[in-house]
């Protein structure tokens, strides 16, 4: 399997080239050549499996240039009982008639982008060897991203992190999480500024392509191959469960749908990928907070990013994005994976701020099973007050944003499963004013708010960021 660039200017590179390599060097994004398919037998053969087991199957359909005996290796330290909380690795919880909830935040940081990030690391880390190189992650965070890759990376071999925060923005919990790691390759730096400040900086320090080089500079941003593969196997793994107390004849007639808290476009996508591969979903349905350039995308068929001052700061922050950078992925599919004609509408995207794709607008749903939701604050707070009384279960606002727009696409007959991606914990507020009380700390966090934590503070200054890279990064063996 190789990997091509959607705008065709690349020549096809193997899955752990893919992986390292942040753009295509076209300015597109690296896909499969052809997508592996899955036959029905075969899938029904994974159900015994583990998460790990079922893991390695279907990243070996994608990273054929590694070798299995590794690929099951990678598997298993990325998703093992000392990092992710809850035996199954990826728990179901039912919370309405026919609609459960996907577990995807068990890992470390309490949050969905673990389940790639942990794999990552992992294939990094081999790639890297393999090739006989190195690596210095540069990264800027708000701090969801930051963390997941910090916990990914830490203790890992020729990598090191440098993760920029804005000095004094993080909660409390998120500044506990990152700065008392103290593994010695990864560097935490809160700049004196707010969080553009820290993408700025970022864009200076590894849009100087001689530095860049130098010093090996890389990112694990949204659009990494490896992140979109990894998030793959969950997919897979939900739709097993969730018919795993039906009888055989039962399974045959089952539907599910998937709905999916979306930012970047990077968690559908891999649903998109799972469904195109043959995993039988019926719908996939994007859920968008009040930033719902998406959501009109996929109501419309015109795309209409938006700028950062038209973007929101809302209560569900990991999904304040108005320009979603695995899009292109999709729309590559859409116009039939043909690379002229993605390059073309990007360059008209570029040109005038706007895709038009109206004409296209019903395959969406007829073809690809999309459809889309907005939600919005008051509605997060009436759907965490009312999962909360009907089952129980304590949601956080982005998983609400899903569970809002599941509810509104619910059908007779079709088990609905919505991908939890963050856990209540890491947003006191809005919960709080949701059930009058903030969710506690799991009981293996207790004790995080009190460790010492390791922070090198630096003003908002390109020079000293290049400063600190150049003393601290790590060099070529
Ligand atoms: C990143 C994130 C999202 C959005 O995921 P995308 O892949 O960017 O669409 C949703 N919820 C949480 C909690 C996140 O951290």
């Amino acid at each position: 399997m190789k990997y091509i660039s959607t705008r065709g200017g690349m020549q096809p590179v193997t899955y752990s080239e893919a992986l390292l390599e942040g753009l295509a060097p076209d300015g597109g994004l690296a896909v499969p050549e052809t997508l592996p398919t899955v036959s029905p037998d075969q899938i029904e053969s994974w159900r015994p499996l583990s998460y790990p087991e079922l893991a390695t199957e279907v990243l070996s359909l994608f990273a054929t240039d590694i070798a299995r005996e590794d690929l099951k290796r990678m598997c298993h330290a990325a998703y093992s009982a000392d990092k992710f909380v809850a035996d199954a690795i990826v728990p179901l919880t039912p919370i309405d008639e026919g609609m459960s909830l996907v577990g995807l935040s068990e890992g470390p940081t309490l949050a969905f982008k673990d389940m790639a990030m942990q794999f990552l690391g992992q294939a990094m880390e081999y790639a890297l060897r393999k090739r006989g190189s190195v690596l210095n992650i540069v990264g800027a965070t708000s701090g969801d991203t930051g963390s997941a890759a910090e916990y990914a990376l830490r203790g890992k071999d020729g990598i090191s992190v440098f993760m920029l925060s804005p000095q004094g923005r993080m909660s409390d919990f998120q500044r506990a999480q990152m700065y008392s790691l103290t593994d010695d390759n990864i560097h935490n730096i809160a700049i004196d500024g707010v969080f553009d400040d820290c993408q700025n900086l970022l864009k200076a320090v590894s849009g100087d392509l001689a530095f860049k080089r130098e010093h090996h500079l890389g990112t694990v941003n949204s659009i990494n191959l490896g992140r979109i593969s990894a998030q793959v196997v969950y997919y897979f793994w939900a739709w097993l469960r969730s018919s795993d107390q039906l009888d055989a004849s039962a399974r045959e007639t089952h539907r599910v749908s998937f709905t999916v808290p979306s930012g970047n476009f990077g968690n559908i996508l891999s649903g998109h990928y799972a469904k195109s591969m043959g995993l039988p979903i019926h719908r996939l349905v994007l859920a968008a907070n009040e930033n719902n350039v998406l959501d009109e995308f996929f109501r419309t068929g015109i795309y209409r990013p938006r700028g950062a001052d038209r973007t929101y700061a809302t209560s569900s922050p990991s999904m304040d994005i108005s320009k979603a950078s695995n899009l292109e992925r999709f729309i590559f599919d859409l116009l039939g994976r043909d690379s002229q004609r993605l390059a073309a509408a990007w360059r008209t995207l570029d040109e005038s701020g706007e895709l038009d794709l109206s004409a296209e607008q019903p395959r969406f749903a007829a073809q690809f099973g999309l459809q889309s939701g907005t939600s919005t604050h008051a509605d997060r707070v009436a759907t965490i007050r009312s999962v909360h009384e009907s089952s129980g279960v304590v949601i956080d606002p982005h998983t609400a944003d899903g569970v809002k727009v599941a509810r509104e696409h619910a059908e007779a007959g079709v088990t609905m499963l919505v991908l939890e991606t963050a856990k209540p914990t890491k947003f006191p507020d809005i919960v709080g004013e949701a059930i009058g009380e903030a969710a506690p700390l799991p009981d293996h966090l207790a004790g995080l708010l009190e460790l010492s934590q390791h922070v090198t503070e630096m003003d908002n200054d390109a020079t000293q960021l290049r400063d600190f890279i150049s003393r601290h990064a790590v060099t070529q063996a």
